[in-house]
């Protein structure tokens, strides 16, 4: 029997963010690799699911890649339903294309249902559009970060071309990024907003400038967090649910 393997988007953290189509196919799953960032809540719809944690999280232990591959294929031919569930959408900063290549190459039939992605859940929760008509026609959705091994490539170039961008896996490389625009043309001042834990209770969110993300990486936990640059962010409100004294101070000192 060769079985379907579903790249799966578990959407930003609440379980509430998940498309109907993906919540249908984890009841119908058989065995499910999960991320670390995913929900329990989200997990628990796979009620009849072997459940297998794969998570990668940075400086953590996580299983290989090409591990997870395999198991992917041994799995699809082993079962009808196999998800491989990935916090927020698949087809960013998640490794899908790897895992997709093994599965085409192992003759394994797949489909992707994509998930509410951290930039599009960060903007929703900061209650601000990242396009603007007159301000912001481009978006990037960008990482400093690479795997050993990987090429470098110019993160810093989309950076100063776009007129918001959003960084993700960015908070561990604050002094990184923040140098480095700077040093290529980036105003000190450009509006810019940390999020952690995005949708989540543990939600936090630091507004300031560029040249505040040092600071703002030091005093963000160890969530997942993703950074927003450009003028849009000046639209960004903190309400009430959100903000602690500390945030409402630095928040205040840029406004
Ligand atoms: N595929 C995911 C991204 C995986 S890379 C997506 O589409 O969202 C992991 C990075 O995503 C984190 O370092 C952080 O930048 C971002 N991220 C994921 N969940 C987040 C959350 N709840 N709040 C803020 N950022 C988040």
């Amino acid at each position: 029997m060769k079985g379907r393997v579903f790249l799966l988007g578990a959407g930003p953290g609440a379980p509430d963010l998940l498309t109907l189509r993906a919540a249908e196919v984890l009841k119908r799953a058989d065995i499910v690799f999960y991320d670390a960032l995913v929900h329990p809540q989200t997990l628990a719809l796979a009620s009849r699911a072997e459940k297998i944690p794969v998570g990668k999280r940075c400086g953590s232990r996580s299983t290989a890649q090409q591990f997870i591959n395999k198991r992917l294929i041994d799995a699809a031919n082993r079962h009808k339903v196999v998800v491989r569930l990935k916090g927020g959408d698949p087809t960013l900063f998640g490794r899908a294309q790897e895992e997709i290549d093994a599965l085409r190459g192992a003759g394994i039939d797949f489909e992707i249902v994509p998930g509410v992605t951290a930039a599009t859940a960060t903007a929703a929760e900061l209650g601000l559009s990242l396009t603007r008509r007159g301000l912001a026609r481009h978006v990037v959705f960008v990482t400093p970060r690479t795997a050993k091994g990987e090429r470098e490539n110019d993160w810093v170039a989309a950076v100063l071309a776009a007129d918001t961008a959003v960084i993700y896996m960015g908070a561990g490389l604050a002094e990184t990024i923040c140098a480095e625009l700077i040093k290529r043309g980036k105003p000190k001042d450009t509006p810019l907003v940390l999020v952690e834990n995005a949708t989540l209770p543990e939600r936090r969110v630091l507004h300031g400038t560029l040249a505040d993300l040092p600071e703002f990486a030091l005093k963000a936990g160890s969530g997942p967090a993703t950074v927003l640059l450009g003028e849009v962010l000046r639209a960004a409100h903190v309400d009430g649910t959100a903000s602690s004294i500390e945030e409402l101070e630095v928040f205040l000192k840029h406004a």
